[in-house]
């Protein structure tokens, strides 16, 4: 089996049907992570979730549980990405690219109510010929199946760093631009962009050109600036989030779309997540900072005088951090809904772990008489010290 080949068969597969097939219950396209001991309260709340459109999977806790239909298929029965391969080959026969015979028969679409309809091989002529290359796909899938090269490194980490870097300072601070008109719907003013380096693109097509004509495409693309199609990526998310650390450089950064019919609405840069945006308010000093799922929350806080960090979603968050929490006590603002809740639990488990305080926002708030004042007194109104 080519590669190619095996991408058409991929591509025939529905995951959830094969989910079904392999036992694993989905209600509303999630189900319960293959390791709920790494979970609190052992997955109640399923973590792992479906896309039928990408043929992907994902558990928003564990970082090594995604993949495509044959990483579930490894998962689930532990086994070697070839018996995965053999194992869906074996089951779903009928859709190997080259088999004539799954074109007209309807039997031949995988079995499943998932709705999602199995795209039709390409045609063969020649039926015995199919057959021959059915044959000698399976003899050969093994052998034949290459994983992707590994990326080779085209420039130093400190190279790319500079990189960024640099192309942070060719973006415009946001001063009467469509940025700033979208910050202030959101109550974000200026001594925020100021204080946060906000940046925006005013002039796309200039700004693609310098870059070009500074760098070398290949290292552009490679560091992720640049889309593959060889222009710089951020022409529908023209506003910029750096995520300063203590000295106020950033070699990592968040772009946001401000026409609200854009979607993603924010685009990561490629790479790890280093430490929370406006790590700065992990002072390592006795108080409360809150955590928010999102710059522009913790940019709304932080316009109110509150100590907040924001991390881009509740899977970035690394226990390798925890550190940085040190003499902190955390109030939890993620969003109020299911993944924000699960990643609530999640979190207050990992805190708890490691020792540091937390509440979660607007819990409990009902039952107390005082209302809390903005910004001074948070502080001593949760209890915590100065
Ligand atoms: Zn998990």
């Amino acid at each position: 089996m080519t590669e190619d080949e095996l991408k058409q068969f991929k591509a025939a597969l529905s995951i959830t049907a094969v989910a079904a097939d392999l036992g694993v219950p989905l209600v509303r396209g999630r189900c319960r992570c293959f390791f709920p001991q790494r979970h609190s309260h052992n997955d109640r709340t399923p973590s792992v979730s479906f896309s039928e459109e990408r043929g992907t999977f994902r558990c928003w806790v564990c970082d090594d549980v995604r993949g495509d239909v044959i990483s579930l298929v490894q998962i689930v029965k532990n086994c070697s990405f070839v018996e995965a391969l053999n194992w869906l080959k074996e089951t779903y026969h009928f859709l190997l690219p080259g088999n004539s015979r799954a074109a007209n028969r309807p039997e031949a679409r995988v079995a499943s109510n998932s709705g999602r309809p199995v795209p039709n091989p390409p045609a063969q002529g020649n039926a015995v010929a199919s057959r021959v290359a059915v044959r000698d796909a399976e003899r050969d899938a093994a052998l034949e199946y290459h994983s992707p090269e590994p990326v080779k490194e085209l420039v130093s980490e400190d190279e790319r760093k500079k990189i960024i870097l640099s192309f942070l300072k060719m973006l415009s601070p946001v001063d009467k631009t469509p940025a700033a008109a979208y910050l202030a719907r959101r109550r974000i003013y200026k001594p925020i962009w100021d204080k946060m380096l906000l940046r925006t693109i005013t002039d796309y097509g200039a700004l693609n050109n310098k870059l070009k004509e500074t760098y070398d495409l290949e290292v552009l693309k490679y560091v992720g600036l640049f889309s593959e199609k060889g222009n710089l990526r951020y022409y529908k998310h023209p506003l910029f989030f750096p995520y300063l650390d203590a000295k106020r450089r950033s070699f990592y950064f968040q772009a946001r779309a401000i026409d609200s019919t854009v979607v993603p609405k924010e685009l990561n840069l490629r790479g790890t997540v280093p430490y929370p945006y406006n790590v700065s308010a992990l002072d390592q000093r006795p108080g409360w900072v809150y955590l928010c799922e999102g710059v522009v929350d913790t940019l709304t806080f932080l316009g109110q005088g509150i100590a907040a960090i924001g991390i881009p979603g509740v899977r970035s968050f690394k226990t390798e951090w925890l550190p940085l929490f040190k003499n902190k006590s955390v109030v939890l603002c993620l969003d109020k809904d299911e993944a924000g809740r699960s990643g609530t639990e999640y979190l207050q488990s990992v805190f708890a772990q490691s020792g540091i305080r937390t509440v979660v926002l607007g819990e409990g708030l009902e039952s107390l008489n005082s209302s809390m004042k903005e910004g001074d007194d948070i502080n001593s109104w949760f209890g915590g010290k100065k």
